[in-house]
């Protein structure tokens, strides 16, 4: 077996054979986990009894306890109303919220260990409101059948750790399917979202859902826009930020999903060119999506995924349907497609409610991801290289890393000229960094200095003297104060004779 604690999906858990997941083993990576979770799952079993009432842990933890992989925030389901939890989690943690008592869950945290604890429910949507109405239950199995998944429909009491498996989780979980505990079409209704939910199991365990799954996705792919576009988001992160994206989000576009969350997307496969004159845009994203993931590591200690990075990747090519041009020599253009691709991105983003800080980070990476192409083979300015610097900013290493993905073709020679020629830009900017700190280019003289120099008072003048000084840095690179103040009497003498 691979690591357990690693992130990296395995269809039938990672079995040598391939043979799926076999039940000793299943039954030693829970008991193991459960040992490790043991300060939390017991003491608080007891303190539910003791006031008359069930817990389980229960849906993700419990799943991901099969798989040998360690849960995050522990999921628990009770048979006790949020006012019981409520006191119960105040008297064990050092912290606890209200999720929101609509939904009857209440989170809470003792030191590293975070726990929700959700009321029985037996819930229903209205088709027509963004709110789930939910009606608390009374039986675990009824709470149970209530998930999206019958590999997140499994329980483990606490205390006395049996295993509660009324839909055949665990068979699912060895095969590595995804299929719901009721009727996908009653499910999906129930809650739209759990079709974006299924992508992105898909992709972050590597699962399959079966046949009947993937028609009702199809079928009520538009379903999906009574959602909030803050939890589609959320989904779509945790797709994107999965050990196999592509999984999820091919699955997103064949059901049509992809087309009401993320229409950037198929629009790529609506390009493809029956005369080849161009490559295929989709299947080149999803490639370069992989290449920027095995790049990771040079973004973060352990490489862990990086959104922002992937979602660049993702979008760096929307503006090509837009900008496509065959032109009469039989050639085909995209000019502009990463200006364009930058402002449909950004549309994109908003409308998804994403932070403008995260935003801002993608857009200019789009806009930026053709930059290095214009430099030729080698040959740039240092000029250039500052200039490079100083538009990616704090998303440079990013930009080293869309760039170097953003080849994917078959040709070794070619790619290997291109990964040695952005070898030489990044030795570059290295030693032009160390030589002249590029990280805060500023002009040769401040605000003060000029005015000082010119003899005037704040004003127009000041800024733009202060916008030629910085792109006479950018060009010749750090000058010292005297020639500094020559250089900018020149452009003041120049300026006024011109008036
Ligand atoms: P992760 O915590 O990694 O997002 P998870 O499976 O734990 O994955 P949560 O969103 O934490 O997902 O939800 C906890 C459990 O609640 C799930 O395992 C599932 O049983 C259930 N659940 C969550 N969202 C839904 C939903 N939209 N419909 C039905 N059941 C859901
Ligand atoms: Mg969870």
């Amino acid at each position: 077996m691979t690591d357990p604690t690693d992130d990296a999906p395995t269809g039938t858990a990672g079995t040598p054979d391939g043979g799926g997941l076999r039940l000793v083993d299943v039954q030693a990576a829970v008991a193991a986990e459960l040992d490790r979770i043991a300060p939390v799952i017991d003491e608080l079993g007891e303190r539910f009894a003791a006031a008359g009432h069930e817990l389980h842990l229960v849906g993700g933890p419990v799943r991901d306890a099969m798989l040998g992989r360690r849960a995050g925030d522990l999921d628990f389901t009770t048979s006790a109303r949020p006012e019981v939890t409520e006191r119960i989690l105040r008297a064990w943690g050092d912290a606890w919220w209200d999720m929101g008592r609509d939904f009857g869950t209440i989170g809470a945290r003792r030191g590293d260990w975070m726990v929700e604890v959700t009321t029985y429910r037996s819930e229903s949507y209205d088709p027509d409101s963004r709110k789930p109405e939910v009606e608390y239950g009374d039986s675990l199995v009824g709470d149970l059948g209530r998930r999206d998944f019958t590999v997140n429909a499994m329980a483990v009491k606490v205390p006395g750790r049996e295993l509660e498996d009324p839909f055949g989780g665990v068979v699912d979980l060895a095969t590595g399917v995804l299929r719901t505990p009721g009727r996908p079409e009653d499910s999906f209704s129930d809650d739209p979202l759990r079709m974006m939910r299924a992508a992105r199991f898909a992709a972050q365990l590597g699962f399959t859902p079966e046949p009947e799954v993937v028609a009702a996705m199809t079928s009520m792919a538009d379903r999906i826009e009574i959602i909030s576009a803050e939890r589609v988001r959320d989904e779509l992160v945790k797709l994107i930020c999965a050990p196999q994206p592509r999984r999820g989000l091919e699955l997103l576009v064949e059901t049509g999903l992809a087309m009401r969350v993320l229409p950037e997307l198929p629009a790529l496969k609506l390009e493809r060119d029956e005369h080849h004159r161009h490559k295929d845009v989709y299947e080149h994203t999803l490639t370069v999506l992989e290449q920027s993931i095995d790049l990771e590591s040079r973004l973060s200690e352990g490489g862990g995924p990086d959104f922002v990075s992937r979602f660049a990747a993702l979008m760096h090519d929307v503006g090509k349907p837009k900008t496509r041009r065959f032109l009469d020599d039989g050639t085909v253009t995209f000019h502009h497609h990463d200006v364009v691709g930058a402002k449909l991105t950004r549309k994109r983003m908003r409308a998804l409610r994403f932070s403008n800080e995260v935003t801002d980070a993608v857009c200019s990476l789009v806009e930026l991801h053709l930059r290095f192409h214009g430099y030729g083979t080698g040959e740039w300015t240092d000029s250039a290289v500052r200039r490079y610097v100083r538009d990616a900013g704090d998303q440079l290493d990013r930009l080293h890393v869309l760039t170097r993905a953003d080849c994917t073709t078959r040709n070794k020679r070619k790619a290997q000229r291109l990964a040695r020629t952005y070898d030489d830009l990044e030795a570059r900017i290295e030693r032009l960094t160390e030589a002249e700190e590029l990280a805060s280019i500023r002009p040769d003289l401040d605000g003060n200095q000029i005015m000082e120099t010119l003899g005037i008072g704040p004003g127009r003048e000041v800024g733009e003297a202060y916008r030629h000084l910085l792109e006479l840095r950018l060009d010749h690179g750090p000058m010292d104060a005297e020639a500094a103040r020559a250089a900018l009497m020149e452009w003041w003498r120049e300026r006024t004779a011109n008036d």
